[in-house]
């Protein structure tokens, strides 16, 4: 049986106040659940105070990207260790968001998953496709190009003990969800690809889904055999709303 976890990507929203109360509201809610993982991403200024508000607690944190090198000349960038030395276990990699703002391609993503890895860090490593190229039937090629980069410079080993998120850019902020179907569909196609090269790695990676993820949708969602969870983008801001998708996926499964 695999994990299943649900993660919040704050992205860049936040406040010194404003994630207190978040946090704050979320903890009394939240037990430790046997095979449920909780989880925030968040800008890396707020780690600190992040690590302070939720460390012995049963909620983990992470960065929402990480640098592929280790250190040096590379103003801006984050690196994999910087967030270990603030508890950090996970970090977001490859989002749509840093793939089309960023510039951040297949090869640059498989670095940074790379570094997250040695780093010591889970990575979450997210793929999709957008609206132009699902509806030119190029939803599998698109997938298999940004998984197949990654299983190409690391091999499956790679992503054993990662998290593979599927996240249709069209979904991402939109109001629109991947129907249930919809969404297996993806995630059968990236753990037959993941198990052409490791059977077993593919059998027990933990699979995502991220889109406009609510607690209205988050149960049927989390019911298809290949989606072990959610990453959440705008629900996670709003302590109910976070709520109500942790207690989907506490009842799944
Ligand atoms: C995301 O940012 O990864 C995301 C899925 O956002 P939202 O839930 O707002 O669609």
């Amino acid at each position: 049986m695999r994990q299943k976890y649900v993660v919040g990507n704050w992205k860049l929203n936040g406040s010194l106040p404003g994630n207190e109360a978040l946090l704050k509201a979320i903890l009394p809610e939240v037990s430790p659940k046997a095979g449920r993982h909780l989880a925030v991403c968040v800008p890396a200024p707020y780690l600190a105070q992040v690590r302070g508000l939720l460390e012995g607690s049963p909620v983990a944190w992470g960065g929402q990207d990480v640098s592929r090198f280790e250190k040096g000349a590379y103003t801006g960038d984050v690196s994999g260790a910087m967030l270990r030395e603030f508890g950090a276990t996970l970090a977001i990699v490859g989002h749509s968001e840093r793939r089309t703002l960023f510039g951040d391609t297949d090869a640059i993503v498989a670095e940074k998953v790379a570094a997250a890895r040695k780093a010591g860090l889970t990575p979450i490593l997210c793929v999709g496709e957008t609206l132009a190229e699902r509806e030119r039937s190029e939803t599998e090629a698109v997938l298999a190009r940004q998984l197949d980069a990654v299983l190409e410079k690391s091999g499956a080993a790679a992503l054993d003990g990662a998290l593979l998120a599927y996240e249709p850019v069209w979904a991402i902020g939109t109001g629109k969800t991947a129907t249930s179907a919809q969404a297996q569909e993806a995630h059968a196609f990236l753990r037959a690809r993941v198990a052409k090269q490791d059977a077993a790695v593919a059998a027990r990676l933990p699979m995502l889904y991220g889109g406009s993820v609510k607690g209205a949708n988050a149960t049927e969602l989390f019911a298809m055999p290949d989606v072990d969870g959610g990453l959440i983008g705008g629900a996670s801001l709003v302590a109910e709303d976070f709520l109500a998708i942790w207690r989907a996926a506490v009842a799944a499964g």
